[in-house]
């Protein structure tokens, strides 16, 4: 087969990236291939599932068309700017123009040292993670998230060292609407490179928001698809886990599955990554954490859009309409979670009150909406104390009674599984053994989550008290 490559990155000036042929592995063994997606990008899912589609995505050859680079950017990394990040251990392939007509990356994540990796770090990633990010990027494409996708998983055969004990190593093709990151502007801003930055925002122009002419439509445009984009993941539950600058997308997609996770119970200040010491990056603090980002974007701009008071104003306040953006979806899904089908802020205090009563009551936060979808006198089972749920009940039905069809709202609006971390820790040790049976029947059980499926039922289960997660790492 012949992948159709147009590679427009390769294309630009050779400061936004350097030529970086992935480092072959020893002994390439397929692990997932997803078919589905293959399909939807116009490839051969047979060919990518042979032994010479092996060979590609474990970076041991290179099709033609190919480009292999390894993109440059910089981030802030918990508050602390580092000017050269960079890829330093994933090598874009090249862009495929899908049969729909949409662009994306093809990128091996794991691929070997590249001109980014700093000091010793190994340029590859071990099962774990990887798995992690294949369930969890396709599980939030299947809940109705944006995201960068997961094409395939494959074992190098080779052994990465992490915490000073042996790891199976791999590699994890993802499927991006681009790799462009807030870090990616923050690049050049940096350098005072003025070109690139021109260069830069015409790139991301063309590729996601045609409609935009200037820098701050373009900046607008950005704090929109953030606002929709962090409304989605706390309607779910959510937590990204690291939102670095450098892990933001411009397009709008999820990126960067490190330590993330989904809550058991609820709690606004849940935080599960082990590397996140002071909760930057809590539940309840995403959207503010989204601005700040958003900021740092806004400041690359500056020079392109002007730095005269009104400039600066006009500026500000591009990326402070991402909260009445992230405000009203957050309200119309949360309202579609209690089942109605247009919330306004009068329903504000029925929500917020059914959520103050989770956290002080432990429920968990999956299980309580897929109670009230199916049966909401059963979910006051989910609370320490039922009664705090019977009380927020007897408001809420009162309310829903002038509702045309609450349930099949809240069919559509709350998940009966998620990608849950005792799940996810329980696949990756049974891969790490070899056994790759519990990958396959959680991506089984993942792939229509709002569907009833009683196959699935212990998907549903929260942890019981010696499987609970408290840390995730990446
Ligand atoms: P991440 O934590 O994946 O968002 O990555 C942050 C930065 O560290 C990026 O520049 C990565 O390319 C780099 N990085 C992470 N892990 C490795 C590794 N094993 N080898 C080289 N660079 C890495
Ligand atoms: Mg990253
Ligand atoms: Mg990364």
């Amino acid at each position: 087969m012949t992948i159709p490559f147009d590679n427009s990155y390769a294309r630009l000036p050779d400061t936004f990236f350097e030529r970086q042929p992935p480092q072959p592995v020893k002994a390439p063994e397929l692990v997932l291939l997803n078919r589905d997606l293959a399909d939807r990008l116009g490839l051969d899912a047979d060919w990518l599932e042979g032994p010479q589609g092996l060979e590609m995505l474990a970076g041991n050859t290179m099709p033609e068309g190919a480009e292999p680079i390894a993109q440059a950017y910089a981030g802030h990394q918990f508050g602390g700017f580092v000017p050269r990040l960079g890829d330093g251990r994933a090598v874009l392939l090249g862009e495929v123009v899908a049969p729909d007509g949409l662009r994306f990356d093809l990128q091996l994540k794991g691929a070997g040292r590249t001109a980014f990796s700093r000091g010793r770090s190994d340029g590859r990633a071990w099962l774990g993670p990887v798995l992690r990010e294949y369930v969890l990027s396709e599980a939030m494409a299947k809940l109705g998230v944006p995201t960068t996708r997961a094409l395939a998983a494959v074992r190098t055969g080779e052994t990465v060292v992490r915490d000073a004990s042996g790891r199976p190593g791999a590699i994890l093709t993802r499927v991006a609407r681009s790799h462009i990151r807030v870090g990616t502007f923050q690049y050049f801003a940096a350098r005072n490179d003025r070109d690139g930055l021109r260069t830069l925002l015409t790139t991301l122009i063309d590729r996601h928001y045609p409609e935009c002419e200037t820098p701050l439509e373009v900046l607008r445009a950005v704090a929109a698809k953030q606002g929709e984009l962090v409304a989605k993941w706390m309607a779910l539950g959510f937590i990204h886990g690291v939102m670095n600058t450098d892990n933001m997308a411009l397009s709008g997609e999820t990126i960067d599955y490190g330590p993330c996770a989904f809550m058991d119970h609820y709690h606004p200040g849940r935080v599960f990554s082990s590397i996140d010491q002071q909760g930057r990056y809590a539940y309840a603090r995403q959207p503010q954490v989204a601005v700040w980002n958003l900021a740092q974007f806004a400041t690359c701009l500056m020079p392109l859009i002007g730095d005269d008071d009104a400039a600066i104003e006009r500026a500000s306040a591009a990326v402070d309409s991402f909260i009445g953006v992230y405000q009203g979806e957050w309200l119309r899904l949360m309202g579609r979670k209690i089942g109605l089908a247009e919330a306004t802020e009068e329903d504000l205090p029925l929500i917020e009150d059914l959520l103050n009563r989770m956290a002080t009551e432990k429920a968990d936060f999956t299980r309580v909406f897929s109670a009230l979808r199916r049966d909401p006198k059963t979910a006051g089972q989910e609370f320490t104390e039922p009664m705090a749920f019977d009380l927020w009940r007897e408001g809420w039905e009162k309310r829903i009674a002038s509702e045309d069809d609450p349930r099949a709202v809240m069919e559509m609006a709350n998940p009966l599984r998620i990608p849950r971390n005792h799940r996810v820790e329980e696949m990756i040790a049974a891969a790490v053994d070899g056994d790759d049976g519990p990958l396959h029947r959680l991506m089984e059980a993942l792939a229509d989550p709002y569907a009833e499926d009683p196959r699935y039922a212990s998907y549903e289960d929260a942890p019981k008290p010696d499987e609970r997660v408290f840390r995730t790492f990446c």
